[in-house]
């Protein structure tokens, strides 16, 4: 199929873009293209104008500042695998890069669509929400930053109104301490998630604290499992997974019952991972 018609707008600034934004009701940002070409040429949206943010300097690179790895919004998936300063300060980022899609997809596609577009099965808010991170966003009524607990509404929504850019987001910088964990099951690698987990921790002692467990697939947003994080705290990993509370629905790839099956076997992976001595 075709898109619907549309008009085209490229922006060169910041300001520029949220001007744009506001002359049509209906307008979209473009950044990589990847998820919202797909939705135009099915007809799931069409919006009056596209405005293209890919020509606005400064959105881009990765660099740590203050104990936080910033990661400007057209970063492309494909710079983030190879970027030494994720690998380095923030492992759990550079663990699910290679599960997110193909490599001609992580070739155009951005951090900041991903995280905009929030996909609920989708590694990257997932990711995002385990850190315990950061995005920064510029608006008509100029800029703010909202916490990865805050950021995620509803399927396919956020804190992001019709005319906000999202310019980066952060991460705490990993210490010696810190631990992370990361699994899905898909049917092939680079496909969409049946259920997958990201997860964060502190060594303390011989055990862990400060557990955060975020999955995919399992819900209209990624889902923390507080419960199963106490239980991982007091060391018991049998308890973890009896206290999912977890409530998946039936969908095109599985069963509810088997989603919720398939994150009690990524939990004991997972919590073998946030075991390791070494990230
Ligand atoms: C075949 C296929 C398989 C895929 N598999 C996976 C997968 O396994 N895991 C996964 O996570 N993703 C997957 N993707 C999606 C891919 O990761 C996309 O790159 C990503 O979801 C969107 O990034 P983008 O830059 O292409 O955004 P676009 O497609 O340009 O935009 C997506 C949406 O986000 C909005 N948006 C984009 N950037 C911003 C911004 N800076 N501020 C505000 N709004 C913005 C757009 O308006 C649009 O609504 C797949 C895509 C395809 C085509």
């Amino acid at each position: 199929m075709k898109p619907a018609p549309f008009a085209y707008a490229k922006a060169r600034t910041l300001d520029e873009a949220v001007a744009l934004l506001g002359e049509h009701a209906e307008s979209k940002i473009l950044a990589g293209g990847q998820s919202l070409i797909a939705t135009l040429n099915m007809r799931l949206s069409a919006p009056k104008l596209l405005v293209d943010i890919n020509g606005i300097g400064g959105l881009s690179g990765i660099s740590l500042k203050n104990g936080m790895v910033e990661i400007g919004a057209l970063t492309r998936h494909a710079e983030a695998e190879r970027s030494n300063v994720l690998a380095q300060h923030a492992p759990l980022l550079a663990r699910a890069m290679p599960f997110i899609a193909h490599p001609a997809i992580r070739n155009r596609g951005t951090l900041g669509g991903s995280i905009a577009f929030a996909d609920p099965a989708a590694e990257l808010p997932a990711c995002l929400l385990a850190l315990g991170g950061e995005v920064d966003i510029a608006g008509p009524n100029g800029k703010r930053t909202v916490k990865a607990d805050d950021f995620f509404k509803g399927l396919f929504e956020t804190a992001l109104g019709p005319r906000d850019v999202l310019t980066a987001i952060r991460v705490p910088a990993a210490s010696k301490d810190t631990r992370v964990g990361f699994a899905e099951l898909a049917r092939r690698h680079g496909d969409y998630a049946i259920v997958g987990l990201a997860a964060t921790a502190t060594a303390s002692g011989s055990g862990l604290k400060d557990v955060r467990l975020a999955y995919f697939g399992v819900g209209n947003t990624p889902v923390r499992a507080k419960k199963s994080e106490t239980a991982l705290v007091e060391g018991k990993i049998d308890d973890a997974v009896a206290a999912l509370n977890l409530d998946p629905s039936d969908d095109v790839q599985a069963t509810g019952a088997v989603k919720k099956h398939l994150a009690g076997v990524l939990l004991r992976r997972v919590a073998a991972q946030l075991m390791e001595t070494s990230r």
